[in-house]
């Protein structure tokens, strides 16, 4: 759009950047009819496309196929050396992004209504912005410059010219030694990236564990995976200081050791893209991270301005950035006031084994809380495909909702889909187990995770009584049936409900489902 066009109108709403928020918040706004603006000053797609989620997924990928290949003999499959060609997986890495990028392009955003411009925005006050200088009006602004990766203090780091996640994908070729500052979610996936493509890698992790959010036995199970990989992994090392130059160096730790690389990696966390945006002008505030203040249907400190993504602070994932870009449009332009709820949100780590993870921890859990754990050790399927590493793990509360889940295992990412909605909606094991699951899938240890839940109260007192009811009173009319009928009761015996019972049990399940009258939360 030329400047002429962009400072002539009046927006009804301005976008501050093309990632995931942006992208959705504007074609949003637009489907309802308002005159919208995106303007991004780098590539439409933001870090999920370019340097997030859809690389990091690329590239792992190729890892399992490499690894799934040293494996296969277990199988019985021999498939003799596995070469890794390094350029050839990052130009594949690359065609992923590049696959994807027409979904997020100018063209698919003008299509749906909305116009577009690049250039950096700079607010100028409540009301308005300049895009590379060009003055902006507009009635509303959703701001969705999302997050940087954050660079720790360490001296030294500077000469080594370290890769971040954002520079890691302009590779030519893979690095032979590979240092990786950081064990949360970003450093576990391209650690074990890495490591299975035949780099050697060192994981180097403040805390005294990896993935620090996550329940412990995920922790345990990703970092003997890591080190099965052959990643060197050192929880508890703190890194002081750094020497060498870009070509390779070392890293000095605080407890003495140290760690040679030839590239270092660092992915400490991440810091709001706030820089320059001139939000004082506009009277948004940041709080001591830098993140932009929203309040929970995503509105700043300006009414008139909203926040979407990454920079709000809120957890870092597109499928967050997504449905915030949806809240804030609707809101925004209709006035609605669409709530963000974070008690239900989804992740996953996309290590193998993978780690997902909703809702309340499943570890030390309150004792008004019951927690069943399935290993994967007894799932069908995992024992078929020799791929028994992991759990599943749910925490259930006192009216037997489900509050939050830890799976452990392959495809952990799509079996958490259903546990989320549970959450998310207040679902219970009774629910869970009165669905029919298919068999043999990776969901079947949270059935039976549920299942189990479901028998515990079923011994309880309150459901010991209710089976013992049910069962009488199953034997009384049987008893009834059988005098109107006049066949004989109980072969002689003196106690014929009892015979009849045994005798049907025997033959066919008792008709009346002591599920259904079980379900406490069937009338809520
Ligand atoms: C290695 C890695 C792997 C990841 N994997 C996953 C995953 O598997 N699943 C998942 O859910 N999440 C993942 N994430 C997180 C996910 O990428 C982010 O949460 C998501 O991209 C955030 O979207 P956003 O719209 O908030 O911000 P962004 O995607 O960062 O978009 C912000 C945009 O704003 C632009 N911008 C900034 N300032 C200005 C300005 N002044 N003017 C104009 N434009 C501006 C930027 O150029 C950028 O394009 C991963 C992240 C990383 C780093």
């Amino acid at each position: 759009m030329s400047s002429p066009e962009l400072a002539r109108r009046r927006w009804d709403l301005l976008v501050v950047g093309a990632g995931t928020a942006g992208l959705i918040g504007a074609q949003v706004a637009a489907s309802l009819g308002a005159r919208v603006l995106l303007v991004e000053r780098d590539r439409f797609g933001g870090d999920c496309l370019w340097t997030g989620c859809v690389p990091s997924k690329a590239l792992l990928s190729a890892a399992h196929a490499a690894a799934g290949a040293r494996d296969a003999a277990k199988y019985g499959v021999h498939v003799g050396d596995v070469q890794v060609d390094g350029p050839a997986v990052l130009a594949a890495v690359r065609q992923a992004i590049t696959t994807i990028a027409p979904v997020d392009s100018p063209e698919a955003v003008r299509a749906s209504g909305a116009e577009t411009a690049t250039g950096s925005v700079r607010f100028t006050g409540a009301t308005g912005a300049e895009v590379d200088g060009v003055p902006v009006r507009f009635l509303q602004a959703l701001v969705c410059t999302g997050s940087a990766p954050a660079l720790p203090e360490v001296a030294g780091l500077a000469d080594v010219e370290p890769l971040t996640t954002d520079s890691v994908w302009d590779l030519p070729d893979l690095p032979d030694r590979l240092a990786v500052l950081g064990g949360g979610t970003s450093g576990c996936e391209l650690a074990q990236a890495f490591a299975r493509l035949g780099v050697s890698v060192t994981l180097v992790e403040a805390g005294d564990r990896l993935l620090a959010g996550e329940d412990p036995k995920a922790s345990e199970a990703v970092t003997a995976a890591l080190r099965r990989d052959g990643v060197d992994v050192r929880t508890g090392s703190t890194p002081v200081r750094v020497t060498g130059d870009p070509t390779g160096g070392r890293l000095h730790l605080a407890d003495g050791g140290t760690a040679d690389f030839t590239r270092l990696l660092v992915a400490v966390g991440r810091t709001p893209r706030t820089g320059g945006l001139g939000l004082a002008a506009a009277g948004v505030a940041v709080d001591e991270r830098g993140s932009v203040v929203v309040d929970d249907a995503l509105r700043t400190t300006n009414p008139r301005i909203w926040a979407a993504g990454d920079v709000t602070g809120h957890p870092a994932y597109t499928h967050v950035a997504g449905v915030h870009g949806n809240h804030a449009a609707l809101n925004a332009v209709l006035g609605l006031r669409r709530r963000i709820d974070l008690a239900a949100v989804p992740r996953v780590t996309f290590t193998r084994p993978e780690v997902a993870t909703v809702g309340e921890p499943t570890a030390d859990p309150g004792p008004d809380r019951r927690v069943h754990t399935q290993p994967l050790r007894r799932a069908d399927r995992a024992i078929a495909e020799q791929a028994t590493d992991g759990f599943t793990r749910l925490v259930v509360d006192g009216r037997h909702r489900l509050r939050g889940a830890t799976v452990v295992g392959p495809r952990a990412g799509e079996a958490l889909a259903e546990l989320t909605l549970a959450v998310s909606r207040g679902l219970t094991t009774s629910h869970l187990t009165g669905a029919m699951h298919p068999y043999p899938t990776y969901a079947d240890p949270q059935w039976n995770a549920a299942i189990a839940d479901f028998r515990g109260r079923l011994t309880g007192r309150s459901g010991r009584v209710a089976l013992t009811a049910l069962r009488l009173a199953r034997r009384a009319r049987l008893a009834i049936d059988d005098r109107r009928t006049g066949r004989p009761t109980g072969a002689g015996s003196g106690r014929p409900q009892i015979a009849i019972a045994a005798s049907t049990s025997a033959s066919a399940p008792e008709p009346a489902d002591p599920l259904e009258l079980m379900r406490p939360d069937s009338s809520t």
